[in-house]
């Protein structure tokens, strides 16, 4: 279902928005303490540069937002919907949720923000 060449496979895995062969990331763990923001300068493979200019992934704050949101209505709907849970033990829960995936959150934003501006390319996967 999650192919190379769709969209949702670069956002998910962090890989090259261009190739999608090789991770954005240094590390591929965003949970791995300190190296939540460290990216390759550049695909090594289609030598795609990430930050297309200074201050580039500033933007993914804006795409933050919306998944952050997405994240707190799923935490809600689980808890309070599913699980019927009370209304102060939902917002816990959001706010846990929030937390815990919040290097997650962060790493789809640029996922997200960057392959808004860099499509897919089977040229540059083939090479
Ligand atoms: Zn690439």
């Amino acid at each position: 279902m999650l192919k190379k060449g769709n969209k949702l496979y670069s956002i998910l895995t962090g890989s090259c928005p261009k190739c999608h062969l090789e991770s954005m990331y240094t590390y591929k763990n965003p949970y791995r303490m300190g190296s939540l923001f460290e990216m390759q300068e550049r695909c090594s493979h289609c030598k795609t540069k990430y930050k297309i200019e200074p201050s580039f992934f500033y933007g993914a704050m804006y795409v933050s937002y919306a998944v952050g949101i997405a994240f707190a209505v799923a935490a809600f709907v689980i808890s309070f919907l599913l699980l019927k849970a009370s209304i102060i033990t939902a917002f816990i829960s959001i706010v846990i949720t929030l937390v815990v995936f919040l290097p997650v959150i962060i790493r789809l934003s640029r996922n997200i923000w960057i392959n808004i501006f860099i499509g897919y390319d089977p040229e540059a996967a083939a090479h």
